[in-house]
């Protein structure tokens, strides 16, 4: 190893044990922190932060990545992986100069303000010129980044490197065309009763169940632990120590069932990187949309199917006999995979959650194409829902309001949350393809193959490929629409007769 990528190599760690240590604070602020210690937390983290920071920005290690980038040729294929996803990190942090950041950085702490306010009174109005200026802003950070041939293709490349509008495009042409009126014709069909879904059920033994579903994903419960708080999530600590955290609500069971599944596919992610390049990004996630195929994967494609629940049921009925013994493994299933269109992008179902997605990704390209304006926003929202959902939408907080992102300065997120379903369409496809027998274990109860398989075909090669390349070396194919569209006519056309 030469000297330059030892140095390299120390300093990435270095940043990685500081945000190791700040995701460990952040997951103590969530899960078990007495209240009286926020502001002293907020502090915590925010040196902790500007440390890493003032590592990132260093200019000796800057100076040594754009020459390691010079000098690739005489790396391993691993090295030069890592310093190339360095590199093009580096390439886009230096194109934003201090002055920028600042400018921005204040922005989005009086967007959250602005937005906050109008969430409270329920009025666009007092968020719309706080948005307007971030907008401005997400415009100009576009050209300075530059791009081919889209404004928002440089800012997506923030939370999907190497996706572009000209990608895009194809994929949410399908969710308009093909979904708006597959969706339709679901919603006409006769909707299954699902009454039996909530009622009473025991906080602990539910607790019980969901580690149970965990542990035999392949969830390792020694690197890592699950909790409650108000949100679920995962978070990385270091590759030993990966948690998740969930919601138990004894009301109902599925967001417990649910939250385990969606959350035990993130971590079961980073519980494989590969942990003997820590720090550098061989060992980091390949991408958002990426990280979300693996919890839509587990949430959906085995844990919302028949043979899952096959296995499951008879377990779940033994757990809730009052609740469960009268009904069917049938009836349980269509009851899971209810669909019903609403307003919340964040309470959807598998099939209309990509048309809330939709939606933002035609505002956001109008606002930052420049064909849309804020003081339009509201309508267009409005409209769309409308139009794609065909619900009307009553207040602001339930609409245009509803999301933090846009008041974070996050342009260019959204899409990423659909590229997870329709790449875990088409991983799976694929898995079912390479897997012999994988339908048939998992109706016994066993993913193992199903895990081994993700490992080799995505974990274990973290950031080393940016995700279309992933994809085309998983699949042979460029993500596409088609296998989310094969799925969805298989599952509901089974389910509903047509
Ligand atoms: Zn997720």
């Amino acid at each position: 190893m030469s000297k330059a990528y030892s140095y390299y190599q120390d300093q990435l760690r270095t940043l990685a044990d500081l945000e190791g240590a700040i995701a460990g604070l952040s997951w103590d602020k969530e899960v078990i922190m007495p209240s009286k210690g926020h502001p002293y937390r907020s502090r915590q983290i925010a040196t902790l932060a500007g440390m890493a920071h003032e590592l990132k920005t260093d200019p000796k290690l800057v100076a040594t990545i754009d020459e390691l980038y010079q000098q690739r040729a005489d790396l391993s294929e691993a090295e030069a992986a890592n310093v190339l996803r360095s590199w093009e990190d580096q390439r886009r942090s230096l194109k934003l100069d201090k002055d920028f950041v600042m400018r921005q950085s204040q922005a989005i702490s009086q967007g959250y303000e602005a937005w906050l306010k109008a969430r409270e009174q329920n009025d666009f109005s007092l968020f719309e010129p706080a948005l307007a200026t971030l907008v401005a802003l997400k415009r100009e950070e576009a050209e300075r980044i530059g791009y081919e041939e889209h404004p928002y293709d440089a800012l997506l490349e923030e939370y999907e490197p190497g996706m572009t509008c000209a990608q895009l495009d194809p994929i949410f042409a399908g969710v308009r065309e093909h979904l708006t009126p597959f969706a339709a014709k679901v919603r006409a069909a006769e909707s299954p009763d699902d009454g039996f879904l909530v009622g009473s059920f025991d906080w602990q033994k539910q607790w019980d169940f969901g580690l149970q579903l965990l542990r035999e994903m392949g969830y390792d419960f020694e690197a890592g632990r699950q909790d409650t708080s108000p949100h679920p999530f995962t978070i990385n600590i270091s590759p030993g120590d990966v948690r998740v955290t969930t919601v138990v609500d004894t009301q109902d069971f599925q967001t417990m069932t649910w939250s385990c599944l969606h959350e035990g596919g993130h971590a079961l992610y980073e519980q494989g990187l590969p942990a003997d390049d820590y720090g550098l990004p061989r060992s980091r996630a390949a991408s958002l949309g990426i990280h979300e195929s693996q919890s839509r994967l587990w949430e959906n494609h085995v844990g919302r199917s028949r043979d899952y629940w096959q296995y499951y049921y008879p377990v779940l009925q033994s757990i809730f006999p009052d609740q469960l013994q009268d009904i069917s493994l049938d009836a349980f299933y269509r009851a899971i995979n209810k669909v019903q269109p609403g307003l919340i992008r964040t309470q959807a179902d598998e099939l209309h959650y990509h048309f809330h997605v939709l939606i933002r990704y035609e505002l956001e390209k109008g606002l930052v194409e420049g064909s849309l304006n804020t003081s339009e926003l509201k309508e267009a929202w409005n409209e769309a829902y409308e139009r794609y959902l065909g619900v009307e939408v009553p207040d602001d907080r339930q609409g245009v309001l509803q999301d933090i992102h846009w008041a974070h300065g996050s342009i260019g997120y959204f899409p990423t949350y659909s590229l997870g379903s329709f790449y875990a369409a088409q991983f799976y496809a694929q898995a079912q393809q390479e897997i012999p027998d994988l339908q048939e274990n998992i109706r016994k109860g066993d993913s193992s193959a199903l895990l081994s398989w993700l490992r080799k075909k995505v974990h274990q090669h973290g950031r080393q490929y940016l995700a279309p390349e992933l994809c085309r070396r998983i699949t042979g194919e460029p993500l596409s629409y088609e296998p989310f569209r094969e799925y969805v006519e298989r599952k509901y056309g089974t389910l509903y007769g047509f």
